[in-house]
């Protein structure tokens, strides 16, 4: 069987853990682990486990797997997909069946006639695709359906990878997502997709073969910023962190016990891959351009924190430097590095944690809005042209897309988050197939989570959109507390360590525009609670004179209110 947590709701209660001990594991106070794959034999256990959840996070296969692979679509299989989804099927939040309005007669003809016969092909099969089929499916799209995937595995969860893979607990291939859904899909796997021509409508594949669409998702991704000097990249030791295939790999090398890891880059990937080594009793060295670890995505008061819980776990943290070179042995393998302090490290194995680059390379040429900041698109997920007019047939969903998000001042977001490749996903698959007086925005408040040294990190809302940040909640020095920023006077984002259930909270404040600091009296008060600067460089701020407001919870419901200020 297969299982996946949505660890953007998990509120760190244990129940599972209780209840299926071999399956889940919370490591430290709230870190929770689990096996994507267990044995059979734990099938009772991990669906009472399900049932238990307070917030309905934990996913299992619902659907035997009988999906043809082959290019020939299989009879419609619209009558077994008339039901509803139980709570908890979907990835994310349940979508409203919108099956049974199909009878209502208010949809126009042409979306009626292309939800029925349609073809729909999504580019990307990830987690974001997945998100997507399930929701058309779900949504009643009884059209064909294809699928196309560079990698030639069917879709699998990036999270476990530098967690529960890394440490040994599960093997990479254990990290294939549930079937929650009858997909009834074609699927194109191990083909990239080279080019688009949008007035064909048309996808072009690199066996030479074309996927003919009526509407097309981009769900392309992105892939690990490899290291700058392709010679020193090529040395034996040196990995990257994006695929199944390279989890295999370095966790292998890390069960060889190598002398030292080196890991490249102290943002989330790296500090949880520097975790896991100290974990596994490693020495590891991370070396970080910044002040600290996570400061470009949390600010210097968090950064410090994390540079803290790094030190304390023995991990040898470099700051303020760089690696400008790696240097190998004869036979071709890594041997150390040498830093911009003119410092050297010994290590037989470094993990290049650079960030992302987006996927976007074969729609150049295709008129489509793309570059290195990834697909732009509006916040109904349709894609820009090179002009910034909306296409009304190709879509955009995951970490390939760039979307104006309306709590943040209609800024350009790309996020590279789980939570936000599901509901985006959801949202265009909703979209793709309805009448435009039926479409919704997509509203979701960004919710990130990392789990490294035993601490369970959650954000909600864009911690970089702030100018203050204050401790609201708990303490510093025990490592648990909700940290709340602020922006001109209302809330932006919040930042819990080991304090996940409270963040569900701090979402609705972000949504409705709740003032700065937060006035948290009753639980938790802060030891500290004085608003300070974030420290971060390079922020603009703008004069307040309109807040917008988010109302709603389920997708189909949600609305942004604008508030005007008098100046
Ligand atoms: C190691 C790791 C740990 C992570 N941990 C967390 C975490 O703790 N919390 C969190 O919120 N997020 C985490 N993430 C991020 C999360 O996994 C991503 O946000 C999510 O995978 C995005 O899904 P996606 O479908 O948009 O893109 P991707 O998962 O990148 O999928 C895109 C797919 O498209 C394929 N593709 C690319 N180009 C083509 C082409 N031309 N033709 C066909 N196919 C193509 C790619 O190979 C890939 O299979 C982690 C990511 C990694 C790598
Ligand atoms: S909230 Fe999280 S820890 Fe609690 S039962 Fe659900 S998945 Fe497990």
């Amino acid at each position: 069987m297969r299982v996946v947590v949505n660890l953007t709701r998990c509120e760190g209660y244990a129940q599972c853990a209780f209840l299926a001990p071999e399956v889940f594991q919370l490591r430290g106070d709230e870190a929770l682990m689990y096996d994507p794959q267990p044995d059979d034999a734990q099938r009772e256990r991990v669906l009472r486990a399900a049932a238990a959840c307070p917030v309905q996070a934990i996913l299992v296969d619902r659907i035997e797997d009988r999906e043809a692979t082959a290019d020939a679509r299989s009879a419609s299989v619209a009558a077994a997909r008339a039901g509803s989804v139980p709570a908890g099927g979907s990835f994310g939040r349940a979508a409203p069946n919108r099956a049974s309005e199909s009878a209502s007669g208010l949809r126009d003809a042409a979306i009626e006639a292309m939800r029925r016969t349609g073809r729909i092909a999504i580019v990307g099969a990830s987690l974001a695709g997945l998100a997507a089929a399930a929701t058309l499916r779900r949504e009643g799209f009884t059209g064909s359906l294809t699928l196309i995937g560079d990698e030639p595995h069917r879709p699998y969860d990036r999270p476990p990878l530098s967690k529960q893979v890394l440490d040994g607990w599960v093997p990479a291939d254990h990290s294939g997502l549930p079937r929650t859904d009858d997909l009834d899909a074609r699927w194109l796997l191990g083909v990239p997709a080279t080019g688009l021509d949008l007035f064909a409508k048309q996808v072009r594949l690199a066996d030479g073969g074309t996927v003919d669409y009526d509407r097309l998702l981009i769900a392309t991704g992105t892939r690990a910023r490899p290291w700058f000097h392709p010679d020193e990249a090529a040395l034996d030791g040196v990995f990257l962190l994006r695929t199944r295939d390279d989890a295999a790999g370095l966790q292998q090398r890390l069960a060889d016990r190598p002398g030292r890891v080196l890991v490249i880059g102290g943002g989330f990937t790296g500090s949880e891959v520097a975790s896991i080594c100290r974990d596994r009793d490693l020495a590891v060295t991370v070396v970080e351009r910044g002040p600290a670890p996570l400061v470009g995505a949390l600010g210097g008061v968090i950064g410090a924190v994390a540079a803290d819980l790094q030190r304390a776990h023995g991990v040898d943290l470099r700051c303020g430097v760089t690696v400008a070179a790696l240097e190998g042995d004869a036979a071709g393998r890594l041997r150390r590095a040498h830093l911009s302090d003119g410092s050297t490290i010994d290590a037989d194995v470094a993990v290049v944690a650079l960030g992302a680059i987006r996927n976007t390379e074969w729609l150049h040429g295709s008129g489509l809005a793309v570059g290195d900041w990834g697909v732009g698109c509006d916040a109904g997920c349709r894609a820009f042209d090179a002009a910034g007019v909306v296409a009304d047939d190709v879509f955009v969903a995951g970490d390939v897309a760039r979307f104006p998000h309306p709590l943040y001042d209609y800024e350009f977001l790309a996020l590279e988050h789980w939570g936000n490749a599901v509901a985006q996903a959801e949202v265009a698959a909703h979209n793709m197939v309805s009448a435009p007086a039926d479409r919704w925005p997509h509203l979701a408040v960004p919710v990130f989570w990392s789990a490294q040294f035993g601490t369970n990190i959650k954000s909600v809302g864009v911690p970089t959109y702030a100018d203050q940040i204050v401790i609201a909640q708990g303490s510093i020095a025990e490592r648990r507390f909700v940290a709340a920023y602020g922006c001109q006077g209302r809330i932006t984002a919040a930042v819990g360590f080991n304090q996940a259930k409270w963040l569900d909270a701090y979402q609705r404040l972000i949504e409705v525009a709740a003032p700065f600091p937060p006035d948290f009296r009753h639980v938790d008060q802060a030891v500290d609670g004085q608003p300070v600067s974030l420290e971060l460089p390079d922020r603009k701020i703008r004069d307040l004179h309109a807040t917008v407001v988010v109302t709603g919870h389920d997708p189909s419901e949600r609305r942004a209110e604008l508030v005007y200020h008098h100046r």
